[in-house]
């Protein structure tokens, strides 16, 4: 049984993972970089290791020292959180044969789903329809472009190792397609270390809809409902909501299942999350699998009631899921906001410095997740989510309008963040209808003056 945790993270995703072991009586260890002495989740873990510089290539992407610390503090278990070594297979490898059991699924599956292109060929044999592109990665630009033309433009270009929102472009003709093919190949080999990329037909105006998958080392597969995430900025997710406004009934079941299949084509174990984009008509396609906790996995907590990281301790401990599908209840909407140390008005400059005065919200139906609190100096290394906002209620109409109001008492002052933003989203119309496809945000910032920020 797992009596102590390593959290291979930072930021709220390591609080929150402190907090599940917490109340399961698990110790937790943190690892931190020396531009994290202040975080909370050094403060609140039972114990913390110093494991590097301040860049993440130094510290919290370092597999070696993190495994040394866990073996210095006699871990019986690793936690992965989400970026950083989270999809990384040869990491889950080395904590597998260091009998440290990595909290996700085996490595064989990381491996499966960590490359796109074999990803979409592994559910396409399991039956899951996927978005028509071309069989794998195309390295020759002659070959390219008569794929590309095959599938019809507009296409995109995506990198098969790419995650983050990075590592893609979108073509409209064959001139346009040449010049962004190697300037796809270029980013992802720089960003990825993997300059491969595949063709896929660029679907237009669709939404982003994801299901949450549960899976345990005994065969059982569920899947605990979507979330719909179209409200994206420059392909990374701001606001995630669950149940989808679009998905009927029926399509949500067709989906489930298909979630499922994907899944258990990879043999998949623990949390996990399968995309797909949907169009306007309800055809829907897989576009990849996360083989991790997401940072939007609290909208599902809160809607079905499950706590997603104790789940995944409890399946890493070889424990049998203790529900079935049919026990699994969608009884709130959620919705979840993203704030960002960002500037919305400057075109979302990042807005690092020291937060003189955070106050968050509260009340019925309010959750916040965050590290940060008065005094506390956002580090300029890592990404720039510095909390998230959810709130829930029995009904779409009641987590808006509880939305709007949380975010109006939320106070963060000393830097810009997405906070206004989402308010004045929180009260747009075409929002507030359920209307948002992944081409949202592009039309609300050109219509929404930005003094509103
Ligand atoms: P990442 O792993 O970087 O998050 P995804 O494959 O999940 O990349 O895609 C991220 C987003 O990019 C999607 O939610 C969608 O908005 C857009 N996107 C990806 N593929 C397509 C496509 N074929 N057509 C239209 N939009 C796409």
């Amino acid at each position: 049984m797992i009596q102590k945790i390593l959290i291979a993270n930072r930021g709220e995703i390591a609080l929150r993972i402190i907090r599940a072991c917490r109340e399961l009586g698990i110790k937790t260890l943190a690892v931190y970089s020396e531009a994290d002495v202040q975080s909370l989740h050094v403060q609140l873990a039972d114990e913390a290791i110093c494991i590097g510089g301040p860049k993440s290539s130094d510290s919290y992407l370092r597999a070696d020292r993190i495994i040394s610390a866990a073996e210095i503090a006699d871990v019986d278990a690793i936690h992965p959180g989400y970026g950083f070594l989270s999809e990384n297979a040869k990491f889950a490898e080395q904590c597998e044969s260091c009998n440290i059991k990595f909290i996700g699924p085996k490595s064989k599956s990381i491996r499966i789903m960590g490359d796109k292109a074999v990803a979409k060929e592994t559910v396409r044999k399991a039956g899951v329809s996927t978005v028509p592109g071309s069989d794998g990665p195309i390295d020759n630009e002659a070959e390219a472009v008569k794929v590309a033309r095959k599938i019809g433009y507009p296409v995109i270009i995506k990198a098969v190792a790419g995650g983050g929102g990075r590592g893609m472009r979108i073509a409209h003709n064959d001139v346009s397609f040449a010049k962004e093919f190697h300037v796809a190949r270029n980013e992802a080999e720089k960003a990825f270390g993997n300059g491969a990329v595949y063709i896929e037909k660029y679907i237009e105006k669709p939404r982003h809809i994801e299901f949450q998958i549960l899976a345990d080392s005994h065969g059982k597969v569920l899947h605990l409902g979507e979330r719909d995430c179209s409200v994206q900025r420059r392909h990374q997710k701001l606001i995630e909501e669950s149940p989808s406004p679009f998905l009927t009934s029926d399509l949500r079941k067709k989906m489930g299942k298909a979630a499922i299949k994907a899944a258990e084509a990879a043999e998949y174990q623990n949390a996990g999350t399968i995309e797909f984009l949907v169009d306007a008509k309800g055809n829907f396609y897989f576009i990849e699998m996360n083989t991790r906790i997401q940072v939007e996995h609290p909208v599902t907590e809160e809607v079905t009631g499950i706590d997603l990281i104790k789940q995944q301790i409890h399946v890493a401990n070889g424990e049998k899921l203790g529900f079935d599908q049919g026990d699994i209840k969608f009884e709130k909407h959620a919705i979840e906001c993203r704030i960002n140390a960002e500037d919305p008005a400057r075109n979302f400059a990042p807005s690092p410095g020291t937060i003189s005065l955070y106050y968050a919200p509260g009340g019925h139906g309010v959750r916040v997740d965050s590290h940060v609190y008065s005094g506390y100096t956002i580090p300029p290394y890592y990404d720039s989510m510095i909390g998230k906002l959810i709130c829930y209620g029995s009904t779409r109409k009641v987590a808006l309008q509880r939305s709007y109001r949380a975010l109006s008492e939320y106070l963060i002052r000393g830097i810009k963040t997405t906070i206004p933003l989402h308010k004045a989203i929180m009260s747009d119309p075409v929002f507030i209808d359920g209307k948002a496809t992944t081409a949202y945000m592009e039309d609300f910032m050109s219509r929404t003056p930005t003094d509103l920020f």
